[in-house]
């Protein structure tokens, strides 16, 4: 299939899409909606419709929770070196065909091609780092306690369930399972409507490695039907979310009433604040890439900029010329910097954004407004810059687009309060050569991630979560993670 006669497909890719519909992957092999029901799949970079995937009801994703739970004794039974062994064979899969996932991801989620695949490669790094911590998990602790012979025994908990968003559909795949199975849990996926095409790749590739069937369910369908079905479900014995505030306290209450363990991984409107001291050019650069990489649909994207009143001027000048020269195209044309945004909801979203901010007073340093791409009728938009007070609609919501919110301080304590004045807490950046100052900002700001002259940056072994909207319980990518899937017994036996 071709997406558009100005883009070739890999062979392996027009293969992938010629099996759509596409069925979810439980148990091992294709699972299908009984109903008939399809979800379109669509090129956000031409508008044209690429592959379909099964609606499943409720009643299927029970099953397949069932499913993952009857493949829980032997996958968490086998020898941790045995289950490491399979594991690591998945993650060199994955890297033998980064470029067909890289290609398939592109055109699913409407991210540019390379940064694809940098997703793809992020995920064999996080399944190999959470196999190699796995491997040297102590699971019996001997406890001091007088009088007694007490130990606890750590054990996996069973099927943990994913709801992932559309913006990195892959990387937070790998983000999510990689310590859940190397603990030795199963694991069921639901992915985003919009973007199930690399989790239903990878179930299959999962398949073709050895991966024993039912340890890795791809579960498709919509949020409000298969979603709210899977964060229902009683029989799940652990829950992730990575999404929406508005749907993640939907998620919390489910697991709540259940007393189903939860994690949360939410929006943000994280700032960037920018001191007098520094590379001004070479800061706007920065933060012009980081707003315009993937079309500014990153959580923990700098949003607003808070830069000081000395170097206001000159900064957006830079900044302005910056957004200017992005050279928006479709994720696989090579010339592209920025894709579209993943729908026309989303579209229309960035751009109401856009709208609502000016009527609310804000200045309009770069224009913004939809995109013309020669040749593609995608989702695409223009990046924006807008100025004003902190109390607009446009410097509090998360927009979830190329739109950054400008505004001027004078005084580091101000800068301070400025960037703490949200309700969300999910990542921001300092921006100065003082390092006592650097550090003295980055630990006052209310958030989960504070980075220093960079933003953007992940690690694994660096906790990455949020705080207050943006999330709760305990984030993800460090050693905290792989522990949160085990549960512990403990057992004592008095002298
Ligand atoms: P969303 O909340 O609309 O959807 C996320 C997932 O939830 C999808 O799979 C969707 O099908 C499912 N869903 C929708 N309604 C549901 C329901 N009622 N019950 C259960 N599941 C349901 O979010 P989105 O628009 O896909 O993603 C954008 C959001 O994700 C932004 O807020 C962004 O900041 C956030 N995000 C956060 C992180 C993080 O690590 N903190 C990472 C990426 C994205």
């Amino acid at each position: 299939m071709s997406v558009s006669t100005k883009i070739e497909l890999l062979p392996e890719v027009e293969a992938f899409l010629r099996t759509s519909p596409l069925p979810s992957f439980v148990g091992g092999g294709d699972f299908s909606a009984a109903s008939g029901n399809v979800v379109a799949t669509i090129d956000p970079g031409s508008g044209e419709q690429i592959a379909e995937i099964h609606d499943l009801d409720a009643g299927e994703i029970d099953r397949a929770v069932d499913i993952a739970n009857a493949a829980f004794p032997a996958w968490s039974g086998l020898p941790q070196a045995e289950r490491s062994a399979i594991l690591l064979r998945l993650a060199d899969a994955v890297e033998t065909h980064k470029p067909i996932i890289a290609q398939i991801e592109a055109l699913d989620a409407g991210k540019i091609q390379d940064q694809a695949a940098g997703d793809v490669q992020n995920f064999v790094d996080t399944l190999r780092y959470f196999v190699g911590l796995s491997d040297d998990v102590e699971l019996r602790t001997k406890l001091d306690a007088p009088g007694h012979d007490a130990w606890t025994l750590k054990q996996p908990w069973g099927a943990c369930a994913f709801i992932f968003p559309w913006n990195f559909p892959f990387l937070l795949i790998g983000w999510g399972i990689s310590p859940a199975l190397a603990a030795g849990n199963t694991v069921v996926i639901k992915p985003a409507e919009d973007t199930s095409l690399s989790a239903i790749y990878l179930a299959r590739l999962a398949k073709q490695v050895g991966v024993p069937d039912g340890v890795i369910n791809v579960v498709t369908g919509r949020g409000a039907t298969a979603g709210a079905a899977l964060t229902n479900n009683t029989e799940i014995k652990r829950m992730s979310f990575t999404g929406s505030p508005e749907v993640g306290q939907l998620v919390g209450e489910a697991c709540g009433r259940n007393l189903v363990p939860v994690k949360l991984e939410l929006g943000g409107k994280g700032a960037a604040v920018v001191f007098d001291d520094v590379d001004v050019k070479a800061t706007a650069e920065a933060l012009v890439g980081a707003i315009t990489f993937h079309s500014g649909q990153v959580c923990c994207d700098a949003t607003r900029w808070l830069v000081h009143e000395a170097v206001y001027d000159e900064f957006v000048k830079n900044c302005s010329e910056l957004m200017q020269q992005v050279r928006i195209g479709h994720p696989l044309d090579p010339n592209s910097q920025m894709g579209p945004v993943v729908n026309p909801k989303q579209c229309q979203r960035v751009l109401g954004y856009q709208d609502k901010g000016k009527a609310e007073g804000a200045e309009c340093l770069v224009g913004g407004g939809p995109a013309t791409v020669d040749g593609f009728s995608g989702n695409y938009v223009n990046p924006a810059l807008l100025a004003g007070t902190l109390d607009n609609v446009a410097a509090r919501e998360e927009i979830f687009g190329p739109v950054a919110y400008l505004a001027k301080f004078s005084t580091e304590a101000e800068a301070i309060a400025m960037a703490n004045d949200t309700d969300y807490g999910l990542a921001n950046s300092v921006w100065t050569t003082d390092a006592d100052r650097a550090t003295r900002v980055a630990e006052s700001m209310d958030a989960g991630n504070s980075w220093i002259n960079a933003h953007n940056v992940f690690a694994q072994g660096v906790p990455y979560g949020g705080v207050n909207k943006s999330g709760l319980g305990g984030g993800v990518l460090s050693i905290e993670t792989l522990m949160d899937y085990y549960r512990s017994t403990s057992i004592v036996r008095p002298l």
